[in-house]
């Protein structure tokens, strides 16, 4: 009855060692937690600093790294990521992040107003992108098509301009050749033309 009642207390002692030794490990890994953080928050410092000298690449590497190194993003972060986003030209991204910091902190937010007239800019820069591709998707050339050269079927030779004669710069004389290209009276046939602008026709002499 006495020894079992001793193995009991003793039981109790060694659970309660462990439990303090726990506490103490759980209280190491918080200020070592808080000591990465501080670290963190002094790197998104120097980012802020960078983006206000207008070193916006610079603030971008360290804003990436903080977003890749804090375990929850701090809203102000999300603000200062799209407003640097918004200076590199990254509308989309802008948008993104500042609308995110919006719906954080509402319209209480420090960089409320900062935020709304950045994120309008932002927008317009995304509409603007977006007209831009559209009108480069659209973009038709010439050369991939023939063009009719009208009832006479000649068109002036576009290398000498008519001329036949093709001037080329010396440095001291200048030196006059006749057109490679189109006939004694300076003109192409349509077939010619074609072949030329598509760069498919070859110099007679050559
Ligand atoms: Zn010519």
């Amino acid at each position: 009855m006495k020894k079992s009642f001793l193995v009991f207390g003793f039981c109790v002692l060694i659970v309660s060692v462990f439990a303090q030794d726990r506490e103490q490990a759980e209280q190491f890994r918080l200020q070592a937690e808080q000591r990465k953080r501080a670290a963190i928050m002094q790197v998104l410092d120097s980012a802020v600093r960078f983006m206000e000298n207008g070193e916006y690449a610079k603030a971008d590497t360290k804003l990436v790294y903080v977003l890749n190194n804090v375990k929850s993003v701090p809203s102000d972060l999300t603000f200062y990521f799209g407003k640097n986003s918004f200076y590199l030209e990254k509308y989309k991204q802008s948008v993104d992040w500042l609308n995110k910091y919006i719906q954080l902190k509402g319209t209480s937010g420090q960089f409320y107003e900062e935020a709304i007239g950045i994120l309008r800019k932002a927008e317009d820069g995304v509409l603007k992108a977006r007209a831009q591709e559209a009108a480069k998707a659209e973009q038709v050339l010439s050369n991939a098509y023939d063009i009719d050269c009208g009832p006479s079927g000649k068109v002036v030779c576009p290398v000498c301009k008519g001329t036949t004669v093709v001037i080329k710069k010396g440095y001291i004389n200048d030196q006059y050749q006749t057109c490679q290209y189109c006939d004694k009276h300076g003109n192409l046939t349509c077939e010619e033309y074609n072949a030329l602008i598509r760069g498919e026709l070859k110099p007679k002499n050559q």
